[in-house]
């Protein structure tokens, strides 16, 4: 059955700036529009735009064209539009290594098996913490029995996220079921701060920079 078209906010090639793929070329599929307004989001410009309406063909035919194999799928919200999960699937099926990256506010049942999920679990800091949708971590531990390479990130604004976050690793044991990173927000949490109290806690999460934030400080589009 036809989907609507997707509407994307932008689509670009640049370097992976977060996850256990950071530093690799990633081509990067930015769809439009947000459920949820985080406090430090970089990516605000999503939020009400209309997007450029794409189909999946037009869509993958962009990605013919470019290098390297990485896809990530990110927005806004990508699990807002219907349209990516045929997507995901004709991205797979023309041999891509596919990412999705969600605000985990959505059911992630449908999402292939083959897609690397990363879950942004929101801390109380963002201000939308009371969106995560606890089914989900279930679904991960499921997806992980079934051999799925997803992971889960933090984003901290504080210390008090630091601790709430390292609480829900430790209660759940989330880092024995997938990667978990830690990522501060820049000016909000320093770095040095968060990966001292890493080692003091000994904490087997992953210390996250935004590399492409070091790279090209003060860009938000395209990279
Ligand atoms: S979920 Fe992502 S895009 Fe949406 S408001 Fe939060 S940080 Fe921004």
């Amino acid at each position: 059955m036809a989907t609507e078209p997707l509407l994307v906010s932008e689509l670009f090639y640049s370097i992976q700036g977060e996850s256990t793929r950071a530093g690799l070329p990633c081509l990067f599929v930015r769809l439009a529009g947000c459920n949820l307004r985080c406090a430090y989001c970089d990516a605000s410009y999503t939020w009400d735009e209309t997007g450029k309406p794409m189909n999946v063909a037009d869509i993958v035919a962009w990605t013919d064209q470019q290098p390297g194999v990485l896809v990530e799928i990110t927005g806004g919200e990508p699990l807002r539009q219907a349209g990516v999960y045929p997507l995901m699937q004709t991205l797979l099926d023309a041999c891509r290594s596919v990412l999705l990256e969600t605000n985990g506010s959505l059911p992630l049942c449908g999402v292939p098996d083959a897609v690397g999920i990363i879950v942004d679990l929101k801390c109380p800091d963002s201000g939308m913490a009371g969106h995560n949708l606890a089914d989900n971590l279930a679904f991960l531990r499921e997806r992980k029995r079934r051999g799925c390479f997803d992971e889960i990130k933090f984003v901290l604004s504080s210390l008090d996220d630091y601790h709430w976050a390292r609480e829900v690793v430790e209660r759940h044991r989330l880092d024995r079921v997938l990667p978990v990173l830690f990522s501060p927000v820049r000016e909000r949490l320093d770095p040095a701060t968060l990966a001292q109290l890493l080692l003091e806690h000994r904490l087997n999460v992953r210390l996250q920079l935004q590399l492409h934030t070091l790279l090209w400080p003060g860009q938000s589009r395209g990279v």
